[in-house]
């Protein structure tokens, strides 16, 4: 008997369902589904400190995985079980060269940068826990929507495990590059649906409702499970010490909600005292959840949230036909999955929603790079909601905070470059229709003659 079993999050339900079940939602009333454990039953470590001789163990794969090395806390698999490429080697910088930029004190800024993961991304934290699943499910085919990264993670675990064939279905035009060129050369089937990211998800989750085919969006619960590690590391970046902050880009909530679980369960496990606050920043082209929490009033209020709130907010996105749009394609989402699952995770760390133009984004992102170690442009969006929120006083200069960088630079060079090199075509092409028309940190390249005296005199030394 497997003391992991799945349970319903809506607290008159609460059904619960086999380890070995394959759902994405509550089978009697449809909402969203956790892995829950007999924590009772399980070695749980009496400090997370524990965790450091696993340090010492980096030739066994499992201690050496940043997920798997944390494997007590998400306890579901049997070792022999677990499907990992060496994901979560990551690294939480302090930058302090950042954190003057946008008014915090030195010392107290930190870059959680996920962008070091296998696929560039921290989507590889989820995907080891959903082929782990698919792995112990038997399936022979696994299955994502994606706004890029999801494709690319799924990609890179089915093609390195060879465990399984798999399907992405992504939306037509809106895929950075680098992304699109990654599920294409790890051998994905892609689907390039006529459609945006929104129905994309659609018309996988309509496809694998009927078919045996495994679905690894987040609305798969082992996924957000693996996405837990992520404040693992930042913790032991910290030396097991809790920010005050964790901010984040808000897409389909599967971090936020991830983020939240994690500190619920170490909280309860005696393992933190006290939980860190969370701001989740959406790109204002794609600002349901800022929207609905801060103008709607939408809460948790102990999972009886107001579901007619939600669904008059949809009914009303469709009538105007009204569809997610920002540079941040990551985060261009307008129907978040783990909506519920991000109200309840705002509860548990007392947190706060932002939304951001393309504008900040952008800049943010450039800042970023210039200072750091670069991502795209949906990770841009913490430190923009960073700025905001230090201007607004909601954070203070002495806070110590993580920003999650949640995917690599060169996922969308197209974007950087356009930025950079202020080419009037590119950038009425990019920028322009996302209402960017300043390039503040733009670094743009000299041209010069193919003469070394020109050359000299370009660098001010002739
Ligand atoms: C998927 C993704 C996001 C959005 O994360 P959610 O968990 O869906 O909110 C943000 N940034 C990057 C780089 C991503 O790939
Ligand atoms: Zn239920």
């Amino acid at each position: 008997m497997s003391h992991a079993f799945q349970q319903c999050i809506h607290p008159d339900c609460q059904a619960t369902f086999d380890l070995n079940q394959i759902l994405t939602a509550c089978e009697k009333c449809g909402s969203l589904l956790d892995v829950q454990y007999d924590w009772d039953q399980l070695p749980v470590p009496k400090s997370l400190k524990d965790f450091e001789r696993r340090w010492s163990n980096r030739l066994n794969p499992l201690d050496f995985s940043g997920v798997w090395r944390f494997r007590d806390l998400l306890p579901f698999p049997k070792d022999s079980d677990i499907v990992t490429i060496g994901e979560g080697q990551t690294i939480l910088q302090q930058n302090d060269r950042l954190a003057k930029h946008v008014g915090m004190d030195a010392g107290r800024l930190f870059l959680q940068y996920e962008g070091l993961n296998p696929s560039g991304s921290f989507k590889d934290n989820g995907m080891t826990a959903a082929s782990t699943h698919a792995r112990m499910v038997g399936a022979k085919m696994t299955a994502c929507a994606s706004t890029g990264n999801t494709s690319a993670s799924l990609a890179i675990y089915a093609g390195v495990s060879g465990l399984f064939q798999c399907v992405v279905f992504v939306g037509s035009g809106k895929i950075a590059y680098g992304k699109l060129s990654q599920a294409l050369d790890y051998g994905a089937t892609t689907l390039q649906i006529k459609g945006d990211f929104d129905d994309a998800l659609a018309r996988v989750r309509e496809v694998c409702a009927e078919h045996p085919i495994y679905l690894c969006n987040s609305v798969n619960p082992f996924r957000l499970e693996g996405q837990k590690t992520i404040m693992f590391r930042v913790l032991e970046g910290l030396g097991w010490e809790v920010p005050d902050w964790i901010v984040v880009p808000g897409g389909n909530l599967g971090n936020s909600s991830a983020f939240g679980k994690a500190f619920m369960e170490l909280k309860k496990l005696g393992l933190i005292d006290r939980i860190p606050r969370l701001a989740i920043i959406n790109a204002a082209g794609a600002g349901t959840l800022d929207d609905l929490v801060n103008n709607k009033d939408l809460q948790w209020n102990d999972g009886r949230n107001d579901a007619d709130i939600i669904r008059s907010y949809y009914a009303s996105m469709d009538a105007d036909d009204r569809r997610a749009s920002t540079l941040a394609s990551a985060i261009e989402i307008n129907r978040p999955v783990n909506l519920v699952k991000a109200l309840r995770a705002l509860t548990i760390c007392d947190g706060v929603v932002r939304s951001v133009v393309d504008q900040q984004i952008v800049d943010a992102r450039a800042l970023i790079a210039a200072n750091g170690f670069g991502c795209e442009p949906a990770s841009g969006a913490t430190i923009a909601g960073l700025q905001q929120l230090r201007e607004e006083g909601v954070i203070a200069a002495s806070d110590r905070v993580a920003c999650v960088l949640t995917g690599h630079q060169l996922k969308d060079p197209d974007l950087t470059v356009a930025y950079h090199t202020g080419d009037p075509e590119k950038q009425a092409e990019k920028l322009h229709p996302a209402g960017v028309h300043l390039t503040p940190h733009a670094n743009s390249p000299v041209v010069v003659e193919n003469d070394k005296h020109a050359i000299l005199k370009a660098l001010g030394l002739g």
